[in-house]
């Protein structure tokens, strides 16, 4: 299952810079979206409200058609019909997205917050010996290729946008074919912290690029000189880009960081382990930093989640369910209190800890402990905070978990899941052995 190559849709983002005739094009495309967007979202929410009709997608489309021929609306026809219908069908997806209670309710497009973007289909773009011409443009778009798209690829759709800081983007999306790399035995456990971007079980710790607080100190004298300008004036436009510009750098080099760890991870380890972090918000949700580092913490794991996926390594995610910080990986006893400021602390046992290195080994035993006996693990423990299982497992395979002991059955898978209830059990009850889990020695234990 896991050697096998396997086909993904991919998108490749590259920058491009427009010509002033297509920028303006482009611009009035975005309108012309967002106008439609919200157009359409008026009408399913006003039908709904008077006479709780449901207006489906193709309903808006023909309604699409008639404010075409209206004279207010008759500049819909400027600009190519495609990303028009394609705002429509996002529409029906984020009322689906509604309708299944994944999200909220569609909201209005604004013309300041929202990204400005249209998105064409094969038939509203023309693509020849790698260069895209896009409909209703002459020449075709020169765009930076900062890498090469999947060999005799074309793309089946492509997405401009325009972000805050000015720059245009380019995404096409192709077939690529991805190869799971050689297995290897190794395993980590990461915990993401304030101090360090991620602290893993080997001792590692990766920092947050030391450039940001350069960078800090630049975003804070330019959103005071933003405030300090007229509002509407020429000055506080540039104001504006200005800020929107340190923002995208501070963003993008936040990302490549995290590609790159991500990719480093996911090639070195078959079995990576990381907390479940929403759970732990919830544990201690008061500072500031916590919520900078838990939106690059969101983006990791969306990197390592589909890039374990690709590449067929497993990635387990722990709910906090047994106190990380005050275990000791040594001999499983649990510290009565540990403050925030506290890095470096000695267990009764005589190990000395680093606090966050402590944590992602006792991330990494408890993912492993699952590993080696499915998704059965409960936290033996008499509070109700929740209901749910202790684990959960992103791959598929462990999602099955395992079935409660039956007759008949294997002795040995009997024991091992017995012992995996005994690892639960000793982090929940103060002071115990870790029993038999994690297996033991590990490489990254030493
Ligand atoms: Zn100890």
């Amino acid at each position: 299952m896991r050697s096998v190559t396997r086909c993904v849709q991919r998108a490749f983002k590259f920058r491009f810079y427009p010509t002033p005739e297509q920028a303006d094009l482009l611009n009035r495309t975005f309108g012309c979206v967002r106008k439609v967007y919200n157009l359409a979202l008026e009408a399913r929410t006003t039908a709904w409200h008077q006479r709780q009709e449901r207006v489906n997608y193709n309903a808006t489309s023909a309604m699409l058609t008639g404010w075409k021929k209206t004279e207010e609306l008759a500049f819909l026809n400027e600009v190519s019909c495609v990303p028009l219908q394609q705002a429509l069908r996002h529409l029906q997806g984020a009322f689906t997205a509604f309708f299944d209670k994944r999200a909220g309710y569609p909201r209005f497009k604004s013309k300041h917050k929202s990204r400005a973007s249209a998105e064409f289909t094969q038939s509203a773009f023309r693509w020849t010996d790698g260069r895209l011409t896009l409909a209703k443009m002459t020449e075709p778009l020169k765009i930076i290729w900062s890498r090469p798209l999947p060999d005799g690829q074309a793309p089946s759709t492509v997405t401009v946008s325009r972000d805050a800081a000015g720059r245009w983007w380019v995404s096409l999306l192709c077939q690529d074919t991805i190869t799971p790399l050689p297995a290897t035995g190794h395993a980590m456990g990461i915990d993401a912290g304030l101090h360090h971007l991620v602290t893993l079980s080997s001792g590692e710790k990766a920092t947050n690029p030391r450039h940001e607080c350069a960078d800090r100190d630049r975003l804070a004298r330019a959103q005071r000189e933003l405030a300090r300008k007229d509002k509407g004036s020429a000055n506080r436009a540039k104001a504006r880009l200005k800020v929107a510009r340190i923002h995208a750098r501070i963003a993008d080099r936040r990302r490549d960081t995290l590609h790159k760890l991500s990719t480093r991870l996911v090639r070195e380890n078959q079995t990576l382990v990381i907390e479940d972090l929403s759970v732990r918000n919830m544990v201690k949700n008061r500072s500031l930093a916590r919520a900078i580092s838990d939106a690059g913490w969101r983006e990791l794991r969306n990197m390592l989640e589909y890039k374990a996926d690709w590449y067929g390594r497993e990635l387990v995610v722990v709910d906090r369910w047994f106190p990380s910080s005050k275990t000791c990986s040594a001999c499983g006893a649990v510290a009565k209190r540990m403050p925030l400021n506290v890095r470096l602390w000695t267990c009764p046992c005589g190990a000395v800890h680093d606090r966050d290195v402590n944590a992602a080994r006792n991330i990494l035993a408890a993912g492993l402990a699952v590993t080696a006996c499915g998704a059965g693990v409960r936290p033996q423990r008499d509070s109700s905070r929740t209901g749910r299982s202790a684990v959960k497992q992103e791959h598929p395979r462990a999602t099955k978990g395992i079935p409660a002991p039956r007759d008949g059955e294997d002795a040995n898978v009997r024991s091992r899941s017995f012992q995996c209830r005994v690892f639960a059990k000793s982090h929940a009850t103060l002071g115990h052995r870790y029993a038999n889990a994690p297996p033991d020695p590990l490489p990254c234990f030493s």
